[in-house]
């Protein structure tokens, strides 16, 4: 058999080194997370003055500049040990934690897995104290001359951990990465100034300021005018900060912050809370952006989690829903810049008095005579057959529409253009294909047999652990829409067949696809799971504007089209079609017929 027999003792304590590299893998996954600890370090020693350089995107040198309470002679030596804090005493401290930092982790991490110096200074010492770490290996401490407070100097990351370091993105990925620590950091202390520099560079120079100069110092000027103030305080929670204008709302999620107690976390549910608020107000794939800060009893807030996991739990994560989806409707609306739903709201307000003579005239109604409430068929100057099933496609029941003749033309890349019995239609391409497919996707998962097809090479995908979660979650609804997918262990997933049309080599960005989708949309895909999966997979795998499409696949798109149960509107209820009757052209050109 293997190994383990017959040998004796065998289970020994790991060397320091090994135990903190091992730890410096949860702490340190790329430059970012070192730039965090030792900016939220920094903020923790209490300074005013920060300033951080990088080279390299922080691969090759990450420096954190502080004017804090700085270390003695002992600590300086002290800090790198694990578990080694000055932040909290013992277990009861952890429910009232108010500093970023109290695992003590975090500098035995970076310092197992780079070259560290670390210098510092505090007030009442004559002169500072200089130690040098090398790869977990103490090398040498001297007193220096230094100012008050601590500079940590961590130079090539994952120097001894080759498999980390060839691990790591692009320069550019990187440094946005560090970026986005950087603003985390700095939208919470704009109290402090802050300094980045890149490659000698200077990226950002933050001076002291309230929250709003902050925020336009960080995001540009643009932002000047675009900010609603949000405020409001309860028993649960406090909330304040700001939201973007709805008519500046972005076509990417980006902007978006939320801060439980001085940290940056992410919280799908709160997230849903702010979107919901502004639904109606801005485009369905537009995203609001928002720096939004709350604060609530630190006892009923879970912060022991996970070092480098921004998600927390809230007690009572129902009523903060409700708060803060109120809170920010009714900032909106104080700002008046869109139609306010709410029936709470004084309509008497909304409706300008009339003149005081004003001569009253009954509105005038029209009636249509022919209309019937029960007839389902839309009635239009022009009438649509619509085939009811995809058998009937040969025979296609579109009243002149002669599909057989080459008669349709694309223009713009976007548009189809055919004509019918007595009239044209213009089609969306992508909106009509996002109905076609969208009907396809979900008569497979209706069918028992659900059409799943076997990939001729099963697709890893390999996901971030968060989002592992929400694919176990929703493995039984992809499982019922045509996947096939097994839990591989270690945030990767094993995808052996698809629903028809999702080729092994789109896997990876539907799979992405989805996982926006239902981040976006929690709650609607857990009541209606299937039918969200066959939105997201429809609109991810339609043709799109700027495609070109030979005259048999343009033909092809009307033909499913006018198969489908709805065929007028896409998934999200856009129309897919103008129809246009040679009546009403003539009308326009002012011609009788
Ligand atoms: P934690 O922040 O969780 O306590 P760290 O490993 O980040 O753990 O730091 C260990 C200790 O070193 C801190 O508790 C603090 O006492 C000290 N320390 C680290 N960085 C600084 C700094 N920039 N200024 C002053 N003290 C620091
Ligand atoms: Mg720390």
């Amino acid at each position: 058999m293997g190994t383990f027999v017959a040998m004796g003792n065998i289970i020994r304590l790991l060397p320091e080194s090994v135990a903190n590299q091992i730890a410096a893998g949860e702490v340190v996954q790329r430059p970012a997370s070192a730039v965090k600890e030792l900016l939220e370090n920094a903020v923790d020693a209490g300074a005013t003055e920060i300033k951080l350089i990088i080279k390299d995107a922080g691969k090759t040198l990450i420096q954190v500049i502080d004017n804090g309470c700085g270390m003695s002679e002992q600590d300086v030596r002290m800090c790198f040990e694990r578990h080694a804090t000055s932040k909290i005493k013992n277990a009861n401290d952890l429910l009232a934690i108010r500093t970023l930092g109290f695992r003590g982790e975090a500098l035995a991490s970076i310092a197992s897995i780079s070259q560290v110096e670390l210098k510092s200074k505090r007030v009442e010492d004559e002169v500072g104290t200089a130690v040098t770490v090398n790869g977990s290996e103490f090398i040498s401490q001297s007193p220096v001359n230094s100012s008050d407070g601590t500079t940590v100097t961590a130079k090539n990351l994952f120097f001894n951990v080759p498999a980390r370091r060839n691990f790591l993105k692009s320069n550019t990925l990187e440094l946005k990465y560090v970026m986005e620590e950087f603003n985390r950091v700095a939208l919470v202390h704009p109290n402090i100034s802050f300094q980045l520099y890149n490659q000698d560079k200077i990226l950002h120079q933050l001076s002291s300021s309230n929250l709003k100069q902050r925020l336009v110092a960080l995001l540009g000027n643009t932002y000047n005018n675009r900010l609603i103030p949000i405020h409001q305080e309860t028993q649960v929670v406090n909330i304040s900060g700001y939201i973007g204008k709805p008519e500046y709302a972005k076509k990417k999620r980006g902007e978006q912050y939320f801060f439980a107690n001085g940290r940056f976390i992410k919280n799908p549910y709160l997230n849903h809370a702010v979107e919901n608020a502004f639904r109606d107000l801005i485009p369905k794939e537009a995203f609001p952006p928002y720096f939004i800060y709350l604060k609530v009893d630190p006892q009923t807030i879970d912060v022991n989690i996970h070092p480098t996991k921004t998600e927390v739990n809230f007690q009572d994560a129902k009523s903060l829903y409700a708060i803060l989806h109120s809170t920010i409707k009714q900032s909106i609306g104080h700002y008046n810049l869109a139609p306010v739903l709410d029936f709470e709201t004084e309509r008497s307000l909304e409706v300008p008095p009339l003149p005081k003579d004003h001569p009253l005239t009954p509105p005038s109604i029209t009636i249509d005579l022919e209309y019937n409430p029960f007839e389902k068929k839309r009635k239009s100057q022009m009438e649509i057959n619509y085939p009811t099933s995809r058998r009937d496609s040969q025979t296609l029941d579109l009243p002149g529409a002669d599909i057989s003749a080459p008669n349709v033309i694309q223009i713009e890349r976007s548009y189809l253009v055919s004509h019918i019995k007595n009239g044209i239609v213009v089609i969306d391409q992508q909106l009509a294909h996002e109905r076609i497919l969208y009907e396809e996707f979900l008569k497979s998962g209706e069918n028992k047999d659900n059409g799943a097809q076997k990939l001729l090479l099963p697709q890893t995908v390999q996901v971030t652990p968060d989002d592992a979660e929400v694919i176990r979650n929703i493995i039984p609804v992809m499982e019922h829409s045509g996947f096939e997918v097994s839990d591989f262990g270690h945030n990767s997933f094993v995808v052996h067949a698809a629903p028809p049309g999702i080729e092994s080599t789109t896997i990876q960005s539907v799979i992405e696809s989805i996982l926006e989708a239902y981040k976006a949309e929690t709650d609607e895909f857990n009541q209606h799971g299937e039918r969200e999966l066959a939105k997201t997979m429809a609109l991810r795998m339609a043709i799109k504007h700027g495609q070109s499409l030979k005259p048999e696949e343009a033909e092809a798109v009307i033909q499913q089209l006018m198969t489908c149960a709805a065929p007028d509107i896409s998934p999200e209820g856009k129309p897919t079609m103008i129809l246009l009757s040679y009546k009403e052209l003539a009308n326009e050109f002012k011609r009788t017929t």
